[in-house]
């Protein structure tokens, strides 16, 4: 390697691999929890036009007022909690991290769950912990939670609820526990809450050190970049001062703002994708040699029982369908696949192309 990266780079970048996102070509993609549907035409006629007003040669407002104000109204975001945005929920983490990062200190959370909050923490130079979930249903394990957060005093805790990729909620009462044994932050992270029964939005002002984080990504804007984080002001001004100015660009700034005014149109959409998941469960429990795990987000994660997952997941692709792949993932997802929600007619060729190769 070139001596100056050696030097240069610090060791435990040079350690990480690149979150890699495979080539879906035109394979049918039900790898990456994305809305499959698009808008109607007359909507898109609607959206082109307002576009033609957007001045590029400008900045963007540096504070995304108006777009703001339409995510406290479209999700009932409590008018005493402040609102910050990310391009993406991922820069939210980011932002939250690199707040609190110096040497030593922890990031915290159950694991299996999202990666990105152990990169993040590698990349701004903290410690990462993973505390392991039971094994049988993916729900939290509290002793080790408690123990955890004894041990390494963490200065912030990620809980995904719905959690990725296992889809499932965590017991709310236990999560509460959690926010009160937390020496620091806790962020809720419902990255899924349009297809989940339940939410930490209302708890929050109840507890000091409560965060939540979403996105618009699921819900039928992964395109766009956009996830917000509510809470309470006085955290919030702080994350706000390393904000970069225009993190969410003009456009951005317009079209969520214009989704937000039909979200009626999203919202039939992920209506539709709940049934969906529904059908895909029962058929997917009807099969033998399956462990299908019970999903309150838009996907599910099954255990392949008798067949190697990299195989399958192999001929699906032959198949033409992308899936994720977590065959080689330690623990309690070894031989597992997560199978995004895609429309009626991709999930009924996902099914029988997986029929086929199971039996
Ligand atoms: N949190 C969770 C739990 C996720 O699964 C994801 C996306 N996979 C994100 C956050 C990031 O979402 P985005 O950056 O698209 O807003």
């Amino acid at each position: 390697m070139n001596s100056n990266i050696k030097d240069w780079i610090r060791p435990e970048i040079q350690s990480l691999s690149a979150y890699h996102v495979p080539n879906p070509g035109d394979m049918i993609k039900l790898d990456a929890m994305e809305n499959p549907f698009g808008w109607p035409a007359d909507m898109i006629a609607e959206w082109q036009s307002m576009l033609t007003d957007t001045a590029l040669n400008r900045y963007p407002d540096p504070g995304s007022h108006d777009l703001r104000a339409q995510i406290r109204r479209a999700f009932d975001i409590p008018d005493n909690m402040e609102i910050l945005l990310g391009n993406g929920s991922d820069e939210i983490i980011q932002i939250i991290a690199m707040s609190v990062a110096e040497k030593g200190r922890v990031i915290l959370a159950p694991e299996p769950g999202f990666v990105m909050y152990e990169m993040i923490a590698r990349f701004v130079g903290m410690d990462y912990v993973g505390v392991p979930l039971h094994a049988n249903d993916f729900s939290l394990d509290m002793p080790a939670m408690r123990e955890a957060i004894q041990a390494h005093n963490p200065a912030v805790i990620f809980i995904a609820y719905p959690n990725n990729p296992t889809g499932n909620l965590f017991d709310a009462d236990q999560v509460c526990e959690i926010i009160e044994l937390a020496p620091g932050l806790v962020v809720v992270d419902e990255a899924y809450t349009a297809f989940a029964d339940d939410s930490f939005i209302s708890k929050l002002g109840q507890y000091s050190n409560l965060l939540v984080m979403r996105t618009v990504s699921k819900m039928g804007l992964a395109g766009l970049r956009l996830g917000y984080l509510a809470g309470p002001a006085d955290w919030l001004n702080e994350f706000d001062k390393i904000r970069l100015p225009y993190n969410i660009n003009v456009l951005t700034q317009q079209t969520a703002a214009f989704a937000l005014k039909h979200k009626s149109v999203l919202d039939q959409q992920t209506e539709i994708l709940k049934q969906e998941r529904t059908g895909l469960f029962e058929h997917l429990s009807d099969l033998s040699g399956l462990k299908v795990f019970p999903s309150q987000a838009n996907f599910l994660l099954v255990r392949v029982e008798n067949l190697d997952a990299n195989i399958v997941f192999q001929k699906l692709k032959e198949a033409g369908i992308l899936i994720k792949n977590l065959a080689n993932a330690p623990g309690a997802l070894n031989n597992c696949l997560r199978i995004t929600v895609g429309t009626p007619e991709e999930n009924q060729l996902f099914l029988k192309a997986f029929k086929e190769i199971l039996i």
